[in-house]
């Protein structure tokens, strides 16, 4: 995890006025695979990889066919496979350099968590065991590569099971996100969720493992109107997503509240997979939850596939009347208060407006 650096703030803060510490932003759902830009991705292609630079020899088409909304989750999913495939232990240092100078100079992020599949960064010629041994090692190349002192973001990682994988690997993921804490915050679920009824069991041994071993946890889950599993409800701290229970089951908002879970709340996700035909039907969800006291944290999911970032998700919530500034402000800060690897009990912006104060004090009494 990178170390949140006060000192560099108080030396800069002197010049800045307060109003613009508030631009310091949280991002608790990002996924790597996603996190590529379609520019950056083309770019690798004609360097790297003859295959894809071939097929995609122009980048305006290559935009149009990666950023394009499809028809089901299912189908959206596919297009990570695309991005997994390039993104070995060689290339991930490529990747996410990249990934942290954009979300720090575009987005104005000062937190991070990242989260993906380690065993599908490994090569796929190894064996199981082999794979899973490799792990470890893409944890720390990731780790290690978010880590940049001219772009100083805190970030960790989010290891997720996959609703594909056998039950072995995704014990091993929950394993080794318990062992490297140094990197590592938390579990999720990922894979496409339609997918998981067939082993409901499973992953709830799995969740039920993870906690034991004290892991934070979320998980996909509420997200199409196929991945409505309550059995699953209790085992996580967040709830990727989880627009499903304001929409199709309130009733279930009052323990969702109790339990103090927050939703990641994607929008864009759900006009890409086709869970929702239009953002104002986020309306629900937003008035739902404040009324029944659910947190909620506004995400990206898969800013580069997307090609949208996380201010823009805020804008077009405001400008299309979805939430008010309100609002949207009491979301930014859940996003710091969920977050499970921020080392602050305060949003950065609070926390040097406090810094500030006191400074002006420390002047005054001179
Ligand atoms: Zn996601």
């Amino acid at each position: 995890m990178r170390r949140f650096c006060e000192d560099l703030f108080i030396v800069e803060i002197s010049s800045v006025s307060t109003e613009a510490l508030v631009t310091l932003h949280a991002e608790l759902h990002r996924h790597l695979g996603g996190s590529v830009v379609p520019r950056v991705l083309w770019r690798y292609f004609q360097r790297s990889n003859a295959d894809l630079a071939d097929r995609f020899p122009n980048y305006p088409e290559f935009e149009e066919f990666y950023t394009r909304p499809r028809n089901t989750l299912d189908e959206y999913l596919e297009l990570h496979t695309l991005v997994e495939k390039v993104q070995t232990i060689d290339t991930l240092p490529y990747f996410v350099y990249r990934l942290i100078r954009g979300a720090y100079i575009f987005e104005n992020l000062a937190y991070l968590e990242l989260r993906y599949t380690p065993y599908l960064r490994t090569p796929e010629h190894l064996s199981q065991s082999q794979r899973i041994e490799q792990m470890a090692e893409i944890v720390q190349v990731v780790g290690k590569s978010s880590q940049l002192s001219e772009y100083p973001i805190v970030t960790s990682q989010i290891l997720c099971m996959h609703s594909r994988l056998p039950y072995e690997v995704n014990r091993a993921i929950v394993d080794l996100a318990a062992q490297t804490p140094e990197y590592v915050c938390g579990v999720d679920l990922a894979g496409g969720d339609a997918q998981y009824a067939d082993r409901l069991d499973e992953f709830i041994t799995l969740y039920s493992y993870a906690r034991s071993l004290g892991l934070n946890t979320t998980g996909h889950l509420y997200e199409t109107k196929s991945g409505c599993y309550p059995e699953l409800l209790p085992y996580l701290m967040r709830i990727g997503h989880g627009i499903q229970i304001p929409l199709l089951y309130p009733e279930l908002l009052k323990s969702v509240a109790d339990r103090r879970q927050c939703l990641e709340v994607c929008p864009t996700t759900y006009l890409k997979t086709g869970t929702l035909s239009d953002l104002r039907q986020l309306k629900v969800v937003f008035d739902r939850c404040f009324e029944a006291g659910v947190d909620i944290a506004i995400s990206t999911d898969n800013a580069g596939l997307h090609n949208v970032r996380l201010p823009f998700e805020y804008e077009s919530l405001l400008t299309q009347d979805i939430i008010g500034f309100q609002q949207l402000q009491a979301c930014q800060e859940a996003a710091f208060r969920h977050a499970f690897a921020y080392p602050h009990n305060q949003t950065p912006a609070k926390l040097l407006t406090e810094l500030l104060d006191h400074k002006q004090m420390a002047h005054a009494s001179l």
